[in-house]
């Protein structure tokens, strides 16, 4: 039998792997880049972040969002860190449960994922670019441009359109639509957010610890707590990433509300500042010791008050304006960087088309899809890859006919 792969990433990888665990299986991995995982490879700012102790369904998003269970339970974050233990990984957990290769390297990751791919009956194909796959009577052909693959049983994991410069591509989309499967639109995810307010770009390059919450028409719809940097047109780090799905999806105002000192309350911070006032400082120091002193500075004049006017000066009503821009400043959002820039893709091919507890389509016996290419996405934090081996490997062992 032979299992045709098309994409060699995270997931193809994993289905890659799976499949080959039948002996009598032949693995056909095609991955039109020169190379395996170069997304992969990029992930983590370079560290990858490859699971996360606490993913479970509930970090998952998509019109079906619990399609993602039987696979995320069959191939749960202790099996897959085992599995990475078997593939000579060794790996860390951080506090809040990311978990990266011990050497902080992504291409630890992608390397004992290429050492294992080399086994007698996983024959890898790079520079083939899948353009045409045609459902043939026994099976499927696949066409590069100038290689054909014949195959009994066809993975599709082309992965989603984010991170279009590393791989993203539509191939996928396009590839399971020819067989009559269905794609919801398409939305950047984990992305930067872009505001008109021209303070992102003086703020440049100033980072802060913060509570954020992205607020719709007056109402918080989603909030944490993490490292904001700001950018010359807009809001990135790590707490945007979290909360920035859906943003700017719907009519009516977008903004980011950003408590700059989410651990200590607005009372105790006027104390602080209303003490300031025996010094001799000017406002433009009002925050000094508290924020970055770029950052200090614009809040302070963001309720009015000059730089140049002493501190002993304010008013108590302008000392707690500023406690209250500190705690609660808002910046107008516009819309979200674009594909190019997202780490992960919301939408995608529709689930209720294939079997959650294989990955096989219910159109087309035989296919499989796994990966970002479907309707599922994950929450910031190492859930998109745990979603990439779970699926691939369901997909890669049900075809493998291992399960
Ligand atoms: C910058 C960045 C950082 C990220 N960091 C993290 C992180 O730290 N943790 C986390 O959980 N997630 C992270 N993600 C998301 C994660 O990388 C993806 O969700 C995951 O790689 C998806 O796996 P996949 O197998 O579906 O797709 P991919 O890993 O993208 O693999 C798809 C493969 O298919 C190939 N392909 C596509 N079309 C064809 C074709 N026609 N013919 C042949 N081959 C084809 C592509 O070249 C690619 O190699 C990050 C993403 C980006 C862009």
């Amino acid at each position: 039998m032979v299992i045709g792969i098309i994409g060699a990433g995270a997931s193809g990888m994993a289905a890659a792997l799976a499949a080959a665990e039948n002996e009598d299986a032949q693995v056909v991995l095609m991955e039109r880049q020169a190379r395996v995982g170069r997304k992969l490879s990029a992930t983590g700012n370079g560290r990858c972040n490859l699971t996360n102790l606490h993913a479970m369904a509930g970090g998952y998003h998509g019109d079906d969002a619990a399609f993602a269970a039987p696979a995320l339970k069959a191939f749960d974050v202790e099996k897959t860190l085992d599995w990475f233990r078997g593939l000579g990984l060794f790996t860390v957990a951080e506090e809040s449960g990311r978990v990266y290769p011990y050497s902080d390297q992504a291409n630890s990751v992608v390397d004992v994922l290429r050492f294992a791919l080399d086994r007698p009956n996983i024959r890898l194909l790079t520079d083939f670019e899948v353009m045409k796959v045609k459902k043939t009577d026994d099976g499927f052909r696949v066409d590069s441009s100038d290689d054909s693959v014949l195959c009994d049983k066809l993975i599709v994991a082309c992965g989603g359109l984010a991170g279009t410069k590393l791989g993203g591509t539509m191939a996928g989309y396009k590839l399971l639509r020819g067989f009559g499967h269905k794609c919801t639109k398409l939305r950047p995810t984990l992305v930067q957010l872009k505001s008109d307010w021209s303070g992102c770009a003086s703020l440049k390059g100033v980072r802060a610890n913060c509570r954020a919450a992205i607020v719709h028409d007056g109402a918080v719809q989603i909030e944490s707590t993490g490292e904001l940097q700001f950018t010359d047109y807009g809001l990135s780090g790590p707490v945007m990433f979290e909360i920035s799905r859906d943003v700017c999806q719907g009519k009516g105002s977008w903004c980011c509300r950003l408590d700059f000192l989410p651990e200590i309350n607005e009372d105790t911070l006027k104390e602080e500042l209303l003490r300031r006032r025996g010094g001799n400082l000017t406002a433009g120091d009002l925050l000094t010791g508290i924020l970055h002193n770029r950052l200090g500075r614009v809040l302070t004049q963001s309720v009015g008050i000059s730089s140049y006017v002493p501190i002993a000066q304010l008013e108590e009503e302008e000392i707690a304006g500023v406690c209250a821009a500190v705690k609660g400043f808002e910046v107008n959002l516009t819309e979200p960087m674009g594909m190019d820039s997202a780490q992960v893709t919301a939408g995608g091919i529709v689930t209720d088309e294939f079997d959650e507890n294989t990955m096989e389509s219910r159109l087309v016996p035989g296919l499989y899809a796994c990966g970002e290419v479907l309707d599922i996405d994950g929450d910031c934090g190492g859930y998109n890859l745990q979603w990439a081996w779970s699926s691939g490997r369901m997909a890669g062992a049900h075809a493998g006919g291992i399960l």
